[in-house]
């Protein structure tokens, strides 16, 4: 009894100083799928798959920009002992290949979780300006617009290449797997229904935002996206480039601009008052944007951009 007593309380012991060591094995996640995402909407699709049978942890830091993201040595470290590892791709991550090489870890499962949805091309003009600025971004980004996850359609390919991730890496709890993704992508799609006929009715389709991040949901619903700032939310507008998109914004009559919260805000702000238009909130899910979830800040996004067109 003493014995036993005595091996309690070392084992207590020790594990307070693992703890102190910021080594802590006694963390609730015990027995949990070791999962490591990219950025929030990662984030929120792994969550929503995996629910308590996965620890999901996000390399972008709250905060941080996540176009100018570069992993540092502990995110390399936490990906040598992780199980899974989900990117979204297309650019989004251009340092993805790097990190999961530089890890080596032989037994880690990557998606890319953008493969099989339909790209979108960054249009020549785009891209010409882009490596005229700087050339290495340009070629780092590649030729595709990244923004997949802001499509309720695209969305669903996402949950379900992340569900067959997990199943790979835990086989034993796929029907678990199975059964969350088949509710979620449920959800995506009936808040794409939703939407669906509610902006077919629109006879105006263009509206103003910060950074380009919404061609694939200008693609799911017929609408036109015109920005502030590029699609990898790089480089504010010259005074030309503002001219002409107060000119634009006059000419179709818009009376909001979208600004998101890490892509230029203040250049959004600027537009809006030359125009007389009033500035409201998007979400790029690119950051925790206020711990709303996916879906909160999706319906959002949608009502938003809604109203702003039926006028
Ligand atoms: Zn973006």
């Amino acid at each position: 009894m003493f014995k036993k007593i005595t091996a309690m309380c070392l084992a207590a012991l020790l594990t307070a100083l693992l703890a102190s060591c910021g080594t802590a094995p006694n963390d609730g996640n015990e027995g949990k799928l070791t999962v490591i995402v990219s950025f929030n909407a990662m984030y929120e699709f792994a969550s929503a798959v995996g629910q308590d049978k996965v620890s999901v942890s996000t390399m972008v830091p709250d905060g941080m920009e996540a176009h100018d993201f570069e992993p540092k040595a502990q995110d390399i470290a936490a990906l040598s002992t992780a199980a899974v590892f989900v990117y979204s791709g297309l650019g989004m991550e251009p340092w993805a290949e790097d990190a999961i090489s530089s890890a080596a870890n032989k037994n880690l499962i990557v998606v890319e979780a953008s493969e099989g949805v339909e790209v979108i091309a960054i249009s020549e003009e785009h891209r010409d300006e882009a490596e005229s600025d700087t050339e290495t971004e340009a070629h780092a980004h590649g030729d595709y617009d990244p923004h997949t996850w802001l499509s309720l359609k695209a969305a669903q390919i996402e949950v379900e290449n992340i569900k067959n991730a997990l199943v790979k890496a835990d086989p034993e709890d796929a029907a678990f797997y199975e059964k969350n993704a088949a509710d979620y992508i449920a959800k995506l799609e009936a808040l794409y229904e939703t939407y669906a006929g509610k902006m077919n009715g629109l006879s105006e389709k263009n509206f103003v935002t910060g950074h380009a991040a919404f061609a694939y949901l200008c693609r799911d619903f017929g609408l036109v996206q015109t920005s502030v700032a590029d699609v990898f939310a790089e480089g504010e507008p010259s005074a030309r480039q503002l001219g002409e998109l107060v000119e634009f914004c006059k000419a179709n009559g818009i009376a909001t601009i979208f600004a998101e919260a890490l892509a230029s805000p203040e250049v959004s702000k600027t537009l809006a008052d030359e125009v007389g238009a009033q500035v409201k909130a998007i979400y790029t899910m690119e950051n925790a944007e206020g711990g709303l979830t996916y879906l909160e800040r999706m319906e959002s996004n949608l009502k938003e951009i809604y109203e702003s067109l039926a006028g």
